[in-house]
């Protein structure tokens, strides 16, 4: 493996109040860069201070948005340790987009050793309040300077750190959804799947819409029918019908949530069904009319589960478990976190050590 130089900040940053971080606001000291040259593949690791880019007006991904990007986070358990979870399933999920996106996939020990690396380089700003810690946004650009839609010859990986506190300041309270039905996300054959960033660009005005209404996010139904449930916002959803724990399969233009994944497993391993398949609106408006839908939440590492109180759909309101939080939804959030934060068993052996 390649070894990674470090070029030293001369003056470190002052570290922003800890107990209040906001998200995806700060930060840190240092990045890590790697590029990608055609014919001599990914070289020159190295890790040195945050700043801005130079790069050229021409460069690809201005213009065609050919890129990827990772979200994973780092944690500070209550004996110093610093933990990752389950870091290989986001470099394998990036390498999957990747490839969707045309771009060179990346070595999955280099990858690795770049996170451990740099959060290491700015330990100190793993942060130590109750619910924070250590964002980690891995993303590869496009840089060729050229004005034409192909596969760029050049690539730049990069990676960020950002000290984050809890995703929704209202914490674990149930939010608000807006199901939108005008807008898609994506469709299968599209990029759905992959993380990249013209599938955010296209959700925007769907967004501000559901804000200016008062929602938090909004549901996406599936671009063809415009019946079957996807996604919310940045996160993927589950629904516990008659005792079975429903969520949408993975066909194509659902992201693959890693989060997603452990709530499965999670839940299978207490007994609780699983059933990944398609469920329409329909179907989840005739549920809650019969009082069958029990709760709903969403999975992201952002805010781990955010419970669901309603959902609106063109004007009707859906109320789900009261507007409060189901059992669920608690204890998968407890579980979860417990698990992050080094505080439960990792029967599963999912956190990783930095
Ligand atoms: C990142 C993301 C998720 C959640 O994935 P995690 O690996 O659980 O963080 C879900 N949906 C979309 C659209 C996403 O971008």
């Amino acid at each position: 493996m390649q070894s990674i130089t470090v070029e030293r900040v001369a003056v470190p940053k002052e570290k922003p109040d800890f107990s209040n971080l906001g998200f995806g606001q700060y930060f840190t000291d240092h990045m890590f860069l790697l590029d990608y040259t055609e014919g001599s593949g990914w070289h020159t690791p190295r890790i040195v201070p945050y700043g801005p880019l130079t790069l050229d007006p021409a460069s690809m991904v201005l213009h065609y948005g050919q890129e990827t990007f990772e979200g994973l986070k780092a944690y500070r358990a209550d004996d110093g340790r610093i933990l990752l979870f389950r870091p290989q399933e986001n470099i394998r999920r990036m390498n999957r987009s990747n490839r969707r996106l045309q771009i060179a996939e990346i070595d999955e020990t280099l990858f690795l050793e770049a996170i451990r690396a740099l959060v290491r380089e700015d330990i100190d700003w793993v942060p130590t309040h109750p619910d924070t810690s250590l964002y980690i946004r891995p993303f590869i650009i496009a840089v060729d300077p050229y004005l034409g839609v192909r596969a760029s010859h050049t690539y730049r990986f990069l990676i960020i750190l950002s000290p984050v506190g809890a995703y929704y300041p209202e914490g674990i309270d149930p939010v608000s959804i807006l199901i939108e039905t005008e807008d898609v996300r994506a469709v299968k054959g599209g990029t759905g799947e992959a993380k990249t960033g013209g599938n955010y660009a296209a959700t925007i005005r769907a967004q501000v819409r559901a804000k200016e209404k008062g929602y938090t996010q909004v549901l996406w139904l599936d671009g063809v029918h415009r019946r079957y449930i996807e996604e919310v916002g940045t996160m993927n959803v589950f629904f516990s019908l008659d005792g079975r724990v429903v969520t949408p399969p993975l066909e194509g233009s659902i992201l693959p949530g890693v989060t997603r994944d452990s709530a499965i497993r999670l839940l299978t391993s207490w007994g609780v069904p699983v059933d990944q398949r398609a469920i329409s609106i329909d179907e989840l408006v005739e549920a809650a009319d019969a009082g069958r839908l029990s709760e709903s939440f969403g999975t992201g590492t952002a805010a781990v589960i955010s419970p669901i109180g309603s959902f609106d759909y063109n004007g009707r309101i859906i109320p789900v478990s009261g507007g409060r939080i189901g059992p669920l939804a608690r204890r998968l959030y407890d579980e979860l976190t417990g698990i992050q934060w080094g505080k439960r068993e990792d029967s599963f052996g999912w956190t990783l050590e930095i």
